[in-house]
């Protein structure tokens, strides 16, 4: 339920990151809402050794048998759904309906289309076998790979818990988790998981900051799924490296969002400002770089800061309780606004106009939903991830422009599309170097559970949801079945003969024409015939 914040402004904002404790705050009011060790390297050690016996067990369970468990999971999370919402609003001081909506809804939304898709999804498959390669029968066994290691940044602090080891426990593994030492969520997961009935030792959390990170790696879990910044994502990789580690990386961001001269001013610019400013613009698909075509750039401009100025935001109206009627809430981490600010500072000193908003609320977590425009390449905010509720509006003249400014970015994460002709809208969403594009609307792949989510460039790779997320946490054995064949014609002994039917086979196979069948079953019965002749 919605709780009066009382704000004290003289406390300074969230995670003092100098000892060796950590210390987590609620960002709206800077007040201590716990502490929390750095666990000991037997304790690191002992959540291994745990993860591996339980992966003996979640490896001997029956997809469905998973599922069932996962089912528990649902109940739990539609029967606390409130409970869940306070906590995850304490800790990072995003608005309620964020949080109900990215931290509840898709968890509930991953478990649904598992429940439905993922027996398929995981079942041997059956490939076709080449002729050649007669009578055997080719398939595709999806198999658990052992105890994975899920790495998770403060901004839904949940939502990439529970997402990622749902499906690494649909696949068959179990789990060593490590929340952000900014939004650890201290003992949530583990009475989710004793009060809804979920298997025991399936999941095991630590809780730490960067070295503990660093320790688990060491540990050598069978993969790590990494969530965060583009420089932890490179120091994962290296350190994973010397292990061998397969890891996936799913990091930062600078999204794009086209529109051209033909799309709804109104409801194109009620997407952007919702896609810039959703959890405080602290999603890694916030769109950071509007492109707007320069027939209808000033009425765009001027569309959305009429919106954006409608926000209801902590800045506004401090300490104002919350009962899911605030759009924009605090930020998460203080590190982070002060980013936010100096990438604004820096933008103004080289001439950008400031729209609305550009100044945090002094002693707070609270930076005001802010447009700016004439953004020039010499300024930060130009490349650089802002990961806040900052939108920049920039002009353009042709798709081909559109095109070279969205690509014009180390990110490629996710990006969206706006026209009323289709066909423009999907081959510019084609031409853009990314993982995920939206057509006429806004960060909408990430919610469709089925479909695959993830980055290129330097926004990462590897796929997690849909079936390539199950099979992201497999491993993938390839399977063939002989069981009529007697004497392998490309076993020993060669010989001469042998050399030239093989000869002959091939250019029967690849290069023979309509005929190519019945060459190659003439060839195949003189390769057999000699075969026979000629055994070890
Ligand atoms: P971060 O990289 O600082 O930290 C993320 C997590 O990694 C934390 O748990 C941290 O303790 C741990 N960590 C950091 N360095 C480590 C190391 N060397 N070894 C082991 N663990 C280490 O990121 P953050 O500030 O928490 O999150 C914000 C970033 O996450 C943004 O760049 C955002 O775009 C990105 N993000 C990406 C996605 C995505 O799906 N692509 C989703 C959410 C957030």
């Amino acid at each position: 339920m919605p709780d009066q914040v009382a704000v004290n402004p003289t406390i300074p904002m969230q995670t003092d990151t100098a000892t060796s404790e950590i210390v987590v705050r609620d960002p709206r009011t800077g007040n201590v809402l716990y502490t929390l060790p750095e666990p000991s390297d037997v304790e690191i050690e002992r959540a291994f050794q745990e993860a591996r016996q339980a992966f003996a067990k979640v490896r001997g369970m029956s997809v469905r048998e998973r599922l069932d468990e996962t089912l528990k999971l649902k109940r739990f999370f539609l029967d606390n759904k409130e409970m869940i919402v306070d906590r995850v609003v304490q800790e990072t001081g995003k608005a309620r309906t964020d949080a109900l909506v990215s931290e509840v809804f898709t968890v509930l939304d991953i478990i649904d289309y598992y429940d439905k898709h993922a027996e398929r999804h995981l079942a041997d498959a059956k490939v076709p076998t080449p002729v050649i390669l007669w009578p055997k029968k080719s398939k595709i066994y999806y198999e658990p790979i052992g105890p994975v290691l899920i790495i998770s940044p403060w901004n839904y602090p949940l939502n990439l818990a529970m997402i990622p080891m749902i499906t690494a426990f649909v696949a068959g593994n179990s789990i060593v988790f490590k929340p952000s030492e900014w939004t650890p969520l201290k003992g949530l997961i583990e009475e989710i998981i004793e009060k809804s009935g979920f298997m025991k030792g399936a999941v095991k959390v630590v809780y730490g900051g960067k070295d503990t990170g660093r320790k688990l790696i060491d540990q050598r879990p069978a993969k790590i799924l990494f969530t965060g910044s583009t420089r932890a994502g490179r120091q994962i990789m290296e350190q994973a490296a010397k292990h061998l580690i397969p890891v996936e990386l799913e990091l930062g961001g600078k999204d794009p969002m086209v529109v051209f001269d033909d799309a709804d001013i109104d409801r194109t610019a009620a997407g952007a400002v919702w896609g810039a400013m959703t959890n405080s613009g602290q999603t890694c698909t916030s769109v950071e770089r509007l492109f707007v075509h320069e027939r209808v750039y000033p009425q765009f401009v001027e569309a959305l800061k009429q919106k954006i100025e409608k926000l209801s935001h902590p800045s506004r109206d401090r300490g104002r309780p919350d009962a899911g009627d605030l759009d924009v809430g605090s930020m998460t981490a203080r590190f982070q606004i002060e980013k936010v600010e100096d990438q604004v500072n820096d933008a103004k000193a080289k001439g950008a106009t400031v729209h609305t908003g550009g100044t945090r609320t002094e002693d707070s977590q609270d930076f005001p939903p802010t447009l700016i425009t004439d953004i020039t390449d010499e300024m930060k905010i130009a490349h650089e991830e802002t990961f806040g509720p900052v939108l920049t509006v920039q002009p353009f003249k042709s798709e081909d422009e559109a095109v070279r400014l969205a690509n014009d970015s180390p990110y490629g994460l996710s990006a969206s599309v706006w026209s009323k002709d289709i066909d423009r809208a999907t081959r510019v969403a084609r031409a853009i170097e990314t993982g995920n594009v939206s057509i006429n609307n806004v960060l909408a792949t990430q919610g469709n559970s089925a479909l695959p989510f993830g980055g290129t460039k330097e926004s990462g790779f590897g796929r997690y949801k849909g079936p390539h997320g199950l099979h992201s946490f497999s491993n993938i054995k390839s399977i063939m079945i002989d069981s009529g064949s007697k004497y392998e014609p490309h076993w020993f002994p060669y010989t001469k003969e042998k050399y030239s039917l093989f000869s002959k086979l091939l250019d029967a196979v690849y290069d023979g024409g309509p005929l190519w069948l019945l060459k190659t079953i003439q060839v195949g019965m003189k390769l057999e015939a000699h075969v026979k002749k000629n055994k070890l």
